[in-house]
């Protein structure tokens, strides 16, 4: 509306209201001006959180929330110390959220380069389903698997009239229809994203009596049975997929009539913090390089513990996946092959043939929706 964007208020409202949300954060580029536009001209039923898409030149970022008449600069880049991390710490401190949007898109300027240290969550899903996402996907599984625990968002981007509102979406499990209780729901990855509200899921893991959804967590001993549980709806003929920081553990297929159940049991493993097996100095803050699935880890013990990864392996990790030449790994003795590069040269990732637990390059992922 007071950027780029081609719809009215009028206009966004009744997309809104046809895509059954109950609220929706609106995002100009570089200024948080719509607020005004709002006030006055939303409906009661509809909860709609001023924000702002800091648009730098090495990235963007989603600053959500922002009360009326506070607006974020984006005149710096990674280079400027501290910038960035002060800007994010005012918009936290203002009750807000951080959120990195898009941060694998190929696009000049659009390349998230700002770390996730000060970043609520991960735009995961923008727009219509691209490799863009399907990449973003599985940086934010390497991610988590790390030890980086960031929530993850769906948005819609709905610049013009041909760009659908809220598709994707998220779906929230917050105490009320407020924008404090919204943004804590996603900050706290109590949130799930969907292509429409024709989809539904409902995710929960069991330990004894003990029950966790999205972004919960359980109290668990080592090797406790643990049950997880998927049911969809509105994903007619889609593949249903669990993954671990092992790998893939669970899929079922999801027939014509979009309803599915997803069954796993699992056992709690180690804890990695702290333990006799994990003493080892803390790792360094991950930086992008860092995020990719690296062969130098594939030696490690155990094998998803970046605290038992060497700093002469970690370090070694971005000059291989800066230069695309990938590295034998160190634990099926594989062969590196030609490096996959699905935006440009700016992210390579290493591949590897036979398909260690790590390896999303040689696996399909699949994403109900
Ligand atoms: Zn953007």
């Amino acid at each position: 509306m007071h950027s780029d964007g081609k719809r009215t208020v009028d206009e966004i409202v009744a997309a809104a209201r046809q895509e059954g949300l109950h609220f929706i954060a609106t995002s100009d580029h570089n200024t948080s001006s719509t607020g005004v536009t709002w006030h006055g001209n939303v409906p009661t039923d509809l909860l709609v959180i001023n924000a702002e898409e800091v648009t730098t030149r090495h990235g963007h970022w989603l600053a959500v929330g922002l009360p009326q008449g506070e607006w974020v600069d984006w005149r710096y880049g990674p280079a400027n110390q501290g910038a960035f991390e002060g800007h994010a710490r005012r918009v936290h401190s203002l009750g807000g959220l951080t959120i990195a949007a898009h941060p694998l898109t190929p696009a000049p300027g659009s390349f998230w380069e700002f770390g996730l240290d000060r970043v609520d969550a991960l735009e995961v899903w923008n727009g219509p389903w691209t490799l863009d996402d399907a990449a973003n996907i599985a940086a934010w599984h390497v991610m988590l698997c790390l030890g980086k625990r960031v929530a993850a968002v769906g948005d819609g981007d709905a610049h013009s009239h041909g760009d659908a509102v809220g598709r994707p979406h998220n779906v929230v499990y917050a105490s009320g229809l407020s924008t404090p209780a919204v943004l804590d729901a996603l900050r706290l990855g109590r949130s799930y994203a969907v292509e429409s509200a024709a989809v539904t899921l409902d995710f929960t893991a069991r330990a004894g009596g003990a029950v966790a959804g999205p972004g919960e967590e359980l109290p668990l001993s080592f090797f406790d049975a643990v049950d997880v549980t998927l049911n969809v709806t509105g994903a007619p003929d889609s593949i249903a997929t669990l993954y671990t920081e092992w790998g893939i553990m669970a899929a079922t297929c999801i027939d014509g009539s979009g309803r599915g159940q997803l069954r796993w049991r699992g056992w709690a493993r180690p804890p990695c913090s702290p333990g006799p097996r994990c003493a080892g100095p803390s790792p360094p803050p991950p930086r992008w390089t860092n995020w990719w699935p690296s062969p130098t880890r594939c030696g490690s013990t155990p094998h998803n513990c970046p605290r038992t990864t060497s700093s002469s392996a970690r370090s070694s990790t971005p000059s291989a996946a800066a230069t695309g030449r990938g590295a034998a790994c160190a634990r099926c003795r594989a062969p590196p092959s030609a490096p996959l590069r699905s935006r440009g040269s700016r992210a390579p990732w290493p591949a590897c043939r036979t398909a260690p637990w790590w390896c999303w390059a040689s696996r399909p992922t699949t994403v109900c929706g």
